[in-house]
């Protein structure tokens, strides 16, 4: 992978902050995006903005061909059987809520069980506590090893036959553990669980195929992989997207409208309600044919090479203690730490004045904060763009603030 040449598509990178050349290690919340995701946007509007489905004109039928082959260049990206099984919606959140409210809801009842872990992102555990108060249904925690994994013995212990549904991450955002999903699968699957999976932090850096890891739902964000904010995916099953119910109703998503009562359209459209968002599903294929083009299994190498780097180089500087497994091959690109005695924002701020970007805060993880008993973290995490030089600007101005605030404490 030519690192040099892919920094040279990202034109955000090639600015200075605070008077240092930028150096973008907050991935994991949100990726930047190259010159033709963005052209891709300024194209659509330019030269064949209208709206989708509807018109007969020329405009209508270019976006709305676009849009559709958007939706098959998402599909092929995740090994979907058919473009039919992937939705457009806003984002990881959305998409999870509308397997909450449209799935889960309806079939779950006193007596039933989700299970799902302490260190699910808010978006994959607070839709399933408000599924829980509505059915009655009982929520179980698979537990957390010391190190953050899961392990299959505790998956096939926590569930049962009463489980219904069971919704874990493939990677984690703060610890970057990569569960198991496809053994998780399997063990759902053998108790007639169905098994979501919150794909935020693995679709942007892991070769992704929903049919090898036989997932029931797998929810995903397009800003998270070089596409733009306002786009994300729900991938579900034929015969599961074909049974749940549309979130929202209104104008597109029907088939027949009379006074009383309306028919929807097939999957995938019933789910897409008012009118889509075009040029995000656009862009999002647009990013989908970057990603492809440099290669799902380089970006993995990559953000393994830098997470192996980053582990080592953050492990040699006294008092920070990084949190999660131990090897990179257990780990998505992010490495999550603490700095003795200093506050991660405190941290983050000192760090932005040397134009370094990273996380601070809870991450949407309190369960987890709480587990790994501290208030906060940081954060650094990598995508295709950054170096070892990245990594090195890091380590150095952790050893600076370090000094600085030692001596401010001391
Ligand atoms: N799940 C995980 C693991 C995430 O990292 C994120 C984003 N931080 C989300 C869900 C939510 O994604 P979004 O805000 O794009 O809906």
């Amino acid at each position: 992978m030519d690192v040099a040449a892919v920094r040279r598509d990202f034109p955000i990178l090639q600015q200075t902050v605070n008077g240092h050349p930028l150096v973008y290690l907050d991935n994991a919340a949100t990726s930047q995006k190259p010159r033709p995701v963005i052209e891709a946007i300024r194209h659509y509007y330019e030269t064949y903005n209208a709206n989708v489905h509807r018109g007969v004109h020329t405009l209508g039928t270019k976006a709305t061909e676009a849009y559709e082959l958007a939706r098959e260049k998402v599909a092929r990206f995740i090994h979907a059987p058919s473009a039919e099984q992937v939705i457009f919606t806003r984002g990881t959140t959305e998409s999870i809520n509308m397997i909450a409210y449209g799935f889960a809801r309806p079939r779950l009842g006193p007596g039933d069980e989700i299970v799902t872990t302490a260190a699910e992102h808010h978006s994959n555990l607070v839709p399933w506590q408000q599924v829980a108060r509505a059915t009655g249904a009982a929520l179980k925690f698979i537990p957390l090893q010391p190190d953050g994994t899961i392990s299959l013995d505790d998956v096939r212990r926590t569930v049962t036959p009463a489980t219904k549904l069971v919704a874990i991450a493939h990677v984690s955002n703060v610890l970057g553990t990569i569960h198991p999903v496809r053994e998780i699968a399997e063990i759902a699957h053998a108790a007639g669980a169905v098994v979501v999976v919150d794909g935020a932090q693995s679709v942007p850096h892991l070769p992704t195929d929903v049919q090898a890891m036989d997932c029931d739902f797998l929810a995903f964000s397009g800003h998270k992989m070089c596409g733009p904010t306002g786009i994300g995916v729900l991938y579900g099953k034929r015969k599961w997207l074909d049974e749940m119910e549309p979130t929202y109703f209104g104008g597109e998503m029907i088939d027949v409208v009379e006074l009383h009562q309306s028919t929807w359209k097939e999957t995938p459209w019933k789910f897409e309600g008012g009118t889509p968002i075009i040029a995000g599903a656009i862009a999002l294929g647009v990013a989908v044919d970057y990603l492809t083009g440099i290669g799902m299994e380089a970006i993995r190498q990559h953000d393994r090479a830098l997470t192996a780097y980053a582990l080592e180089r953050l492990r040699r500087v006294e008092g920070i203690t990084v949190y999660g497994p131990a090897r990179a091959e257990q780990r998505g690109g992010l490495v999550t730490f603490n700095l003795e005695g200093v506050h991660p924002h405190d941290l983050a701020t000192v760090l932005d004045a040397e134009g370094i970007a990273i996380r601070a805060g809870h991450h949407c993880c309190q369960p987890l904060m709480r587990w790994l008993g501290v208030p906060a973290t940081a954060r650094a995490s990598f995508y295709l763009y950054n170096t070892e030089q990245d990594i090195d600007a890091l380590v150095n101005a952790l050893q600076t603030a370090k000094e600085f605030f030692h001596h401010a404490i001391g």
